[in-house]
């Protein structure tokens, strides 16, 4: 017989899991949730950080639904200035420890097995999970559905294996240690190595810049070039939603325009709807990292680019790519940036999110992780049958490439069509805060703002991009699932 009981075992409280629950507790006044989580405290991944990092997308629609991260005001200086801010890493895991201890915990209905693991489940159900430092088994009978929170599999520098080795008494540091250089002032490196082409690397570019680190003193390692989203283009807000539905309205153009994912880009890119660092070299990657043009200035000042694939072995003054070399500076400092975030290739557990007595929360709105779990929750709750859960929010695959992209982009317009003639849906997208236009279109209509005109042939445009995106998808889609290149 099991120690415990519970409706709903959430596997994993990260910001997903905890998304999923904050929705669950609002839309099924009854339910009991219980969550198990290897991390000390809740946030996931947040927890692992380097002290620099920022949410990419404006904090305003980020996290759970209920609860706003405090101050969601526009910046007045730095690279992101004019836009809305950016939690850093400590106030989103702050956030998260406030969304666990003041929302979740105190409704009752919530138990929560910190430093703990979930091991399986037995032949009727019953779950095992055990604690990580007492090693102390605990049994629970879940009574409704097991969720596993845990499809990202987020990876971070602080936290990952290296996929290179380095030679006795090289240093190699994860970004989260370049802060605490100033305790070793004799001992500061000259030069400095940014292994990886993802965002970590991009925010490792800036902090060393605005560092005062010389850009000369800085070697990049990119085995890819990236696209990256303009950040001026994803804001929250009627003063931001003309410039959100032109957004939209281009990559609907782009569609109609382009024969393939790489065109669609450079149809954006004329634009400024994307954006990529060296303007001669073809980007072979996208990841949906989110940048301002302040950022982009910054990050071109660095010349030194080194692109030869991605590094094997460091040595003292070389790098090593296989069988190539590249000759770096004595004694510099490697900055390892490489952590993949979060699986951007075809994965082995994607697939349907409803499954039996298990959900596997996954996106259903690319890259709209959080918002994906709350409206997973909101369809637990209000279908009864998981083949029309499955049908109202088909699962989006987060991509790897230009050239895989449009498969993204066509299952986000699908879901959202779908949703847009589900009146209840609808109604929950239009009070859903981590919606970036429900809310805004919302309190739009109900003041009669003259500005909603920009709203006028979105529909229609939809319409007659369609055959468009779904040409653009489908072979996208191809290619996705073919597999690709490596992530970083
Ligand atoms: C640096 C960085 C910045 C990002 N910025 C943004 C952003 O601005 N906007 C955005 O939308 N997304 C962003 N992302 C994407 C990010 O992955 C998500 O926002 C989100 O935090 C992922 O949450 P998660 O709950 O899926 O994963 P995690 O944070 O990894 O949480 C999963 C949890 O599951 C637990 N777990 C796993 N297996 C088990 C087990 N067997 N037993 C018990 N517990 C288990 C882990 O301990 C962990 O706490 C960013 C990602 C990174 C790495």
């Amino acid at each position: 017989m099991a120690s415990q009981e519970t409706d709903y075992l959430i596997i994993g409280a990260g910001a997903v899991g905890l998304a999923f629950a904050d929705t669950l507790l609002d839309e099924d006044p009854d339910c009991h949730i219980t969550f198990v989580d290897k991390h000390a405290k809740p946030g996931g991944h947040w927890n692992d950080a380097y002290s620099f990092v920022a949410l990419h997308q404006p904090s305003a629609f980020y996290g759970v639904n209920s609860m706003a991260f405090p101050g969601e005001q526009i910046d007045t200086h730095g690279p992101n200035q004019g836009l809305y801010a950016l939690a850093s890493g400590t106030e989103v895991s702050a956030y998260f420890e406030k969304v666990m201890n003041l929302r979740l915990l105190p409704s009752g209905r919530v138990a929560y097995h910190r430093l703990t693991e979930f091991k399986g489940r037995d032949a009727d159900g019953t779950a095992r999970i055990a604690g990580v430092l007492s090693g102390a088994e605990q049994t629970i009978a879940v009574r409704r559905k097991l969720v596993d929170a845990t499809f990202y599999q987020t990876s971070v520098p602080s936290t990952h294996k290296r996929a290179f080795s380095a030679a006795e008494g090289v240093r190699v540091v994860a970004p989260g240690e370049l802060p605490d250089l100033w305790k070793t002032p004799d001992n500061a490196p000259r030069d400095f190595v940014i292994l990886g082409g993802g965002k970590t690397a991009m925010d490792a570019g800036v902090w060393l810049l605005e560092a005062g680190v010389a850009p000369e003193r800085i070697h990049w390692v990119r085995p890819r070039d990236s696209w990256l989203t303009n950040r001026k283009f994803v804001q929250p807000g009627e003063d931001f939603l003309g410039a959100t539905i032109a957004n939209q309205m281009a990559h609907l153009e782009a569609c109609a325009a382009a024969s393939d994912g790489d065109g669609l880009f450079e149809h954006l890119e004329r634009g400024g709807y994307v954006l990529r660092i060296d303007p001669e070299v073809k980007p072979e990657m996208f990841h949906f990292a989110v940048i301002s043009e302040g950022e982009i200035a910054l990050l071109r000042q660095i010349t030194q680019v080194i692109r030869k694939g991605r590094v094997t072995h460091i040595e003292h003054g070389a790098l090593h790519f296989g069988g190539e070399s590249h000759a770096v500076p004595e004694g510099a400092l490697f900055i390892d940036c490489t952590a993949r975030a979060v699986p951007f290739t075809a994965e082995a557990n994607a697939g349907p999110q409803f499954r039996g007595d298990t959900i596997v929360l996954q996106p259903v709105h690319v890259p709209l992780v959080t918002f994906s779990a709350a409206l997973t929750a909101f369809l637990e709750v209000h279908y009864a049958d998981n083949a029309t859960r499955n049908q109202l929010a088909r699962t989006a695959p987060l991509t790897d490439r230009p050239a895989t992209f449009p498969y993204a982009f066509m299952m986000n317009l699908m879901n959202r069509g779908t949703w847009s003639q589900t009146p209840e849906i609808a109604a929950w997208l239009a009070k859903s805060r981590l919606d970036p236009t429900g809310p805004t279109i919302t309190r739009m209509m109900a003041a009669g703002d003259p500005r909603l005109a920009v709203l006028g042939g979105f529909r229609e445009a939809v319409m007659q991009a369609m055959p468009h995106v779904i040409r653009l998808g489908m072979a996208a889609k191809a290619l996705h699932e073919t597999g690709g290149p490596p992530t970083n």
